[in-house]
């Protein structure tokens, strides 16, 4: 794909109002590939005029017809499977394997999870002498970050079609051209002009001005706490309808007479997979006093398997950081880890052997880590695993309850009944029992603050609708 020099609007590629740039860089090495356009306070309002021209007409067609025009999304995305991958790869730095499974799968599975739910599911409820209409909420500002990029676009924007909803896009700026490309699918699946707009641009500028336009209805952001609480305020002075999907710190809790060996190999690989870059990434590992020592070895096994590489060698396990402020930001936190008195047991805060030129980390181990320390507390971002020691299960619901997130976890004991009793007690929107593996129609959100609403599967869908009830 070469890059758009311009934004999707009304279901064209127009020029940008203004004249400045944001450059793309390879991770693997820091070299610009692309240039896209960052846009302004007047691309944004030209998106979300196009988005509500169009949202009449959207939200009242059909929801077959509206299944049917997901349909031919998620095929014209399959069509290009391959060129997702290497878009991911380039922009991002995932490994090619990782970014063809997951990076190019998973958005396309979860397209056609839309076109699904589109067609089958209850618009209009029976409630007594009433029935309730689900209508579609509106306008949507969609705000993405790069660590998913075309997974938590389509998680969003997927949805919101289905539900009868328009959408302006503004993903990351780091990983822009993943978001290019869906428009061109978008485009070439029939989907009505105006329904979809990209705008290219910078968080405080591009970002903030869709936050804060009177036309959008629904604010679906996914990223940092930090922005996210601006989110929030933006939204609530308004009284829009928002959803924040943001960080997180989540614990895998290992107890007595679990399988050790897989458990904490499962562990190794979760925090691994995109160089750490996953918000519900498993990156406390919680073990039984009795088993630490061996907990730990095991970990220390697992993680040599997990060698820096150039993400295009399709044996490369583990790609660089997105960003060199990414890197420095994770590198940060090793050396804090290190200086509040951690054992390091693998990796370290220097540039990984042979890998100087691009954002590389150490993948990194850390052992004998306090529940207060700030590498226990804080969402790092980054290839780092830590382990915690506690004494009994109370100690263990403790620990891996006491941090301000809660998205997303693990439990893992010698029967399901106990790792379900063990689950019931954590404040956090997903567990993963013995190892289960991720459902793309279970809801995904979080506690605390990892943040306010629901992604995926039919909750994902209630997001974008509101209830309108006639009495009869
Ligand atoms: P971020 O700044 O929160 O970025 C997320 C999205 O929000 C991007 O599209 C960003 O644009 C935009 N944005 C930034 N400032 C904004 C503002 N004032 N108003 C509206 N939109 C705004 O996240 P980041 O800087 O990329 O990453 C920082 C940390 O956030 C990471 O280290 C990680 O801990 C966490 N994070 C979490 C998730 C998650 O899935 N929960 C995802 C990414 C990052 P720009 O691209 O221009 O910044
Ligand atoms: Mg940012």
């Amino acid at each position: 794909m070469k890059p758009h020099d311009a934004m999707f609007i009304d279901g064209g590629w127009r020029p940008a109002a203004g004249a400045e740039a944001i450059e793309v860089r390879n991770p693997a090495d820091g070299q610009v590939i692309a240039t896209v356009p960052a846009g302004t306070a007047q691309d944004v309002d030209d998106a979300v005029r196009a988005a509500r021209a169009a949202l009449p007409g959207w939200s009242a067609t059909p929801p077959a017809e509206r299944a049917a025009r997901l349909a031919a999304l998620r095929d014209r995305m399959a069509a290009r499977i391959g060129e997702i991958a290497e878009t991911v790869t380039a922009e991002l730095g995932a490994p090619l394997t990782f970014s063809t499974r997951v990076h190019a799968g998973s958005p396309v599975a979860v397209a056609g999870s839309y076109a699904e739910l589109a067609a089958s599911y209850a618009f209009e409820e029976k409630l007594g002498t009433s029935t309730v209409l689900l209508e579609p909420v509106g306008v949507v500002g969609a705000i993405t970050p790069w660590n998913y990029p075309l997974h938590q676009i389509v998680a969003k924007v997927a949805p919101a079609l289905a539900a009868g909803c328009t959408v302006v896009l503004k993903p990351a700026e780091n990983t822009p051209l993943v978001a290019q490309l869906f428009a061109e699918c978008v485009a070439a699946a029939g989907i009505p002009a105006g329904v979809f707009n990209l705008v290219t641009g910078l968080g405080p500028v591009a970002g903030q001005a869709l936050a804060e336009h009177d036309g959008v209805d629904l604010v679906s952001f996914t990223g940092s706490t930090a922005v996210g609480k601006k989110i929030g305020a933006i939204a609530g002075a308004a009284i829009k309808r928002v959803a924040l999907e943001l960080g997180g710190k989540s614990a895998n809790v290992i107890l007595p007479g679990a399988d050790l060996a897989r458990a904490v190999k499962t562990n190794v690989a979760n925090v691994m997979a995109n160089s750490g870059q996953t918000c519900s990434a498993w990156t406390r590992m919680l073990v039984h006093a009795d088993r630490y020592d061996e907990a730990v070895a095991r970990a220390a096994e697992a993680i040599a398997a997990y060698v820096p590489g150039d993400p295009t060698d399709e044996t490369t396990r583990l790609g660089p950081l997105v960003s060199a402020a990414q890197r420095d930001r994770v590198r940060g936190y090793i050396e804090r880890g290190v200086a509040e008195g951690a054992r390091l047991v693998a990796g370290g805060p220097e540039a990984p052997e042979g890998r100087e030129q691009g954002y590389y980390v150490r993948p990194t181990l850390f052992a004998d880590v306090t529940p207060d320390m700030t590498i226990a507390q804080e969402e790092i971002f980054g290839p780092v695993l830590s382990v915690l020691r506690y004494e009994d299960e109370d100690d263990a619901v403790r620990i891996a309850n006491g941090t301000v997130y809660g998205l997303a976890g693990g439990v893992w004991a010698a029967d399901e009944e106990t790792a379900v009793a063990f689950a019931r007690r954590l404040e956090t929107g997903q567990v993963d029992i013995n190892g289960g593996k991720f459902n793309l129609l279970a809801p995904f959100g979080g506690y605390k603050q990892s943040g306010v609403g629901r992604e995926l599967g039919p909750h994902g869908l209630a997001e974008y609708l509101q209830t309108k009830s006639l009495q009869f």
